[in-house]
């Protein structure tokens, strides 16, 4: 019994910190490598070398990553919110 407390508080410890710790990095290097063209943002032909640049990157090979998306996501979110309030307030003024 006290051995299983122990070890759901370990567990609960760890998630709480790995949590952290991506929440941390999301913050510190939003991107990654794109996936599809490897972080080269470009396609090379085989023939005549001719490139093309990415679509799912826009050439940049880098693309934003998920707990990053969703970060920016509640930002825009929130700011609506806020921008909605204050045109509500202004509202009241006249
Ligand atoms: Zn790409």
């Amino acid at each position: 019994m006290n051995t299983l407390i122990s070890l759901e508080g370990i567990i609960a410890v760890a998630a709480a910190l790995f949590t952290l710790g991506y929440i941390w990095s999301c913050g510190v290097f939003p991107y990654k490598a794109c996936r599809s063209c490897r972080g080269q943002g470009i396609f090379r032909s085989a023939i005549f070398g001719a490139i093309r640049l990415c679509r799912r990157c826009d050439g940049t090979g880098r693309v934003l990553r998920f707990g990053r998306r969703l970060y920016n996501r509640w930002t825009r979110v929130r700011r609506a919110i806020r921008a909605d309030r204050q045109r509500d307030r202004r509202d009241d003024h006249r």
